[in-house]
């Protein structure tokens, strides 16, 4: 059975101080739940606080890791971070291709495919972001883009690599805007997904591979949406800046493990 994997994305939000307290607050009120090994928990601050973050949680279940990296190792790359300066601050993991790094900063599957190349190459676990626009899903282009964007973010990703590998599935019209992908169309482009990835792969690299569901999710959806047997997690946006509202979304991964 795969372990539900909850994170969240802090996105350009909060102030030092304000997220030392939003890390500190989560790891005091998880760290007793019952069962709390039975999931993987990560935050993704912004990247000028992440190594104060991983600093708070040293000794905490949860992992902190990057919005974004870039492929190249160093250089005259004005206002960008690789994977050896995240593995410098002990970095573990990297979201690639978030909604927002597509389609505001404009990053191609083919950049995407980089920055997931270089991170595994340096050991840094990747979740990889994939998922339609509302006109895509309008125009009945859900599975060809969700289709696309894992055979291109993926190309020439080994079976061996896909272990540090997590697909989060995030229609980009249940982004930010309160509106969830209901738990069947959920369900539907995850099952959908992994068939896509057993066709890449083979089956047990798609039944092993984690894929999260991202859009809305809060402590009043989390659990129906995580009981869909192949919603493996969730990744989390506005609702993983509030202690009550991010450990309520984990109370309801560790109620689907
Ligand atoms: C996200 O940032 O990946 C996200 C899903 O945001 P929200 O939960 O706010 O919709």
């Amino acid at each position: 059975m795969r372990k539900k994997y909850i994170a969240g994305n802090w996105k350009m939000n909060l102030n030092l101080a304000d997220a030392k307290d939003l890390a500190s607050g989560l790891d005091a009120e998880i760290k007793n739940l019952d069962g709390i090994d039975n999931v993987d928990i990560a935050v993704c601050p912004p990247f000028v606080y992440l190594q104060r973050i991983i600093g708070t949680l040293a000794d905490s279940p949860i992992k902190a890791g990057a919005q974004n990296v870039y492929f190249e190792a160093n250089g005259a790359f004005t206002g960008e971070v690789s994977v050896e300066m995240l593995k410098d601050i002990s970095c573990p993991m990297t979201l690639i291709g978030h909604s927002e790094r597509r389609h505001v900063m404009g990053e191609t599957d083919e950049l995407i495919n980089k920055k997931v190349h270089a991170s595994l190459a340096g050991g840094i676990e990747v979740i990889l972001c994939i998922g339609e626009l509302l006109e895509e899903r309008e125009g009945d282009q859900t599975e060809a883009v969700c289709e696309r964007q894992l055979r291109e973010g993926l190309a020439n990703v080994t079976a061996d690599q896909m272990a540090n590998i997590t697909i989060a599935y995030e229609p980009v019209w249940a982004i930010g805007t309160g509106k969830t992908a209901t738990s069947d169309q959920a369900q539907e482009v995850h099952a959908f997904c992994r068939k896509v990835l057993a066709d890449i792969y083979d089956d047990s690299v798609a039944q092993a591979t984690r894929i999260q569901y991202g859009g809305s999710v809060k402590p009043a959806n989390a659990e129906e949406l995580m009981s869909n047997p192949d919603v493996d997690g969730v990744l989390v946006g506005g609702a993983s800046l509030k202690v009550s509202d991010f450990t309520g979304i984990i109370k309801a991964g560790l109620a689907c493990g």
